[in-house]
């Protein structure tokens, strides 16, 4: 049987040191996945948990590729997050075994249309129109788990046009990578080339057309993204 089109091309991520890309099945995101940041949103994380969302695996950017400024917002904001990438999976994974699924991890920005975000919240709407749009996950390459070291003790920052405007430790966050997986397995059967962004922390603001996005991960990777 032949298709009746040529489908698109599955959507990869370089791998530093390695001429193979990582092939993207599904990308997965945490929301209020850090304390300071649910605050600046108006929350309280004792009383809001972190909450999963997604967005399309055609939705990732690679590294110093241009992101075109998004249609129907007038307000789309930055969100730095490490990223896990799978290289196996299942269902209902447990918190000892949940690190043997990680192929590694990456530098992802979770793009966001937040007045889109916002009315939806409002209205009790689901986020997938301010949250999965085309070209929302701009992702550094990865690296794999052998060369990052601890990717969950370290600096997590975001320049936009050389000033600091995110800096804080991926030790902050609610939900540790090994209870991401434990409690995302338990929606969903996870498989290798699944890409998990971890939450943000705080410091997001608005970006505009012409506006150059630097951000790292201490001893994990950068990410460069134009807005034009
Ligand atoms: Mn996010």
């Amino acid at each position: 049987m032949e298709y009746i089109f040529s489908p698109e091309a599955t959507p990869a991520v370089p791998v530093k040191g390695s001429t193979a890309l990582f092939p993207v099945r599904r990308i997965y995101c945490v929301g209020h996945n850090y304390g300071d940041h649910v605050r600046e949103m108006g929350g309280d994380p004792k009383q809001q948990s972190p909450v999963f969302f997604s967005k399309p695996a055609n939705a990732i950017v690679i590294n110093n590729q241009a992101v075109a400024y998004p249609q129907a917002t007038s307000n789309l904001h930055y969100e730095v997050e490490l990223v896990v990438a799978l290289a196996s999976g299942g269902k209902d994974i447990g918190t000892e075994e949940s690190l043997s699924c990680v192929f590694g991890y990456a530098v992802g920005i979770d793009l966001t249309k937040r007045d889109l975000q916002a009315a939806a919240r409002k209205q009790g709407r689901p986020w997938d129109i301010a949250k999965g749009f085309d070209q929302s996950a701009p992702i550094s390459s990865i690296i794999t788990v052998i060369e990052a070291s601890s990717p969950e003790q370290t600096r997590i920052a975001l320049e936009v046009n050389g000033e600091i405007r995110q800096d804080a430790s991926t030790a902050e966050m609610i939900w540790k990578v090994p209870e991401i997986i434990c409690e995302l397995s338990k929606f969903y059967e996870l498989k290798a080339g699944d890409l998990i962004f971890t939450g943000t922390p705080s410091g997001v603001a608005a970006v505009k057309v012409g506006d150059h996005l630097k951000a790292s991960i201490d001893n994990i990777g950068e990410l460069e993204v134009n807005i034009v």
